[in-house]
């Protein structure tokens, strides 16, 4: 069995973990469609806590812990709504709102939130997303897709697309596929928002071998997983390096028409122009499955920590 203290960073997980966190992601899977809820986590509180918008990502670890009998208090756009606005640290916020909860589930506009806030809290915290930095429970929901659909995370070739500096998605996922032996990442983005050296360094040393590319077309034969990403607007400071890389990853039909039929698109979500609609109609689309597994997982995770 795993065991966890904090969940800050995708590295921190190993293969084994990962894998029993699929398994049990998969009896959470069960436990909802045969009852909807149970009573494991009926004594126990989580505390959420979100400095940035979010629609999935909060909403389904509130919906994980009342599935699993648990209670939450919640706070979104804690920037405005808490002590933040009068000038409170973040470390000073974690020490109070620990003693409220059994678990402290952060969403922080800063890289390296969660790994100030594990220094202080007394409970678990959950990285939900710190700035650009990582989005750990994320990448597990999308391992757990695409382990899932293949079977086997091992031998897959994976394109990882978009702004690749700011998509914290990406790195997390990224991370986590240097645990498995990958036949390929593919990293493809404008060069402005390229993937962070470190991150192509920890591919280098898990011998990963990768490819960077600026164009996702050339490519799309070549792929199991599409990982498409939105460009992250809100952290740009140069509005004319966004608008470069805008929209030039469209799911177009050139691209649909490259693809593998047994390929599967995925997409962290919200989207804005790189998925049209009507691919939604595309068997290989699983974004909203992802959206789905991610209940399971935050689920398992939970029950994991708290139980
Ligand atoms: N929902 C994801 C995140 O919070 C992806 C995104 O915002 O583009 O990082």
């Amino acid at each position: 069995m795993i065991t966890l203290t904090h969940v800050t960073e995708a590295q921190q997980f190993s293969r084994e973990g990962l894998m029993e966190l699929c398994s049990a992601a998969e009896r959470m899977k069960q436990l909802v469609r045969e009852q909807g809820c149970t009573n494991t986590l009926q004594n126990k509180v989580m505390v959420v806590l979100f400095y940035q918008p979010s629609t999935r990502t909060r909403l389904s670890f509130e919906s994980a812990m009342v599935r699993l009998g648990g209670r939450y208090v919640s706070t979104e756009s804690a920037l405005d709504f808490s002590s933040h606005s009068k000038g409170e640290s973040l470390e000073d916020t974690i020490q109070a709102v620990a003693s409220y909860g059994d678990v402290v589930v952060l969403r922080y506009h800063e890289e390296g939130g969660a790994e100030r806030a594990a220094r202080v809290s007394p409970v678990p915290v959950i990285n939900a997303g710190d700035g650009p930095g990582q989005h750990p429970t994320q990448a597990l929901l999308d391992i757990y897709t695409i382990h899932n659909t293949f079977q086997r995370i091992d031998g897959l070739k994976i394109a990882l697309v978009g702004d690749l500096k700011h998509g914290r998605t990406v790195h997390s996922l990224a991370y986590m596929l240097g645990k498995f032996a990958i036949a390929r990442i593919y990293l493809v983005s404008p060069s402005k928002v390229g993937m962070p050296g470190e991150l192509v360094e920890y591919l280098q040393r898990h011998r990963i071998d990768y490819a960077i590319h600026d164009n996702l077309l050339p490519i799309a034969h070549d792929v199991d997983v599409v990982y498409t990403t939105r460009v992250q607007r809100e952290y740009f400071d140069d509005l004319s390096e966004y608008q470069e890389a805008y929209g030039k990853y469209v799911l177009s039909r050139e691209v649909m028409a490259e693809l593998k039929r047994e390929a599967i698109i995925l997409h962290p979500l919200p989207r804005n122009d790189e998925i049209p609609p009507e691919v939604d109609q595309d068997p290989r689309a699983r974004y909203f499955e992802q959206v789905r597994n991610g209940l399971y997982m935050r689920m398992a995770l939970l029950e994991l920590l708290l139980r």
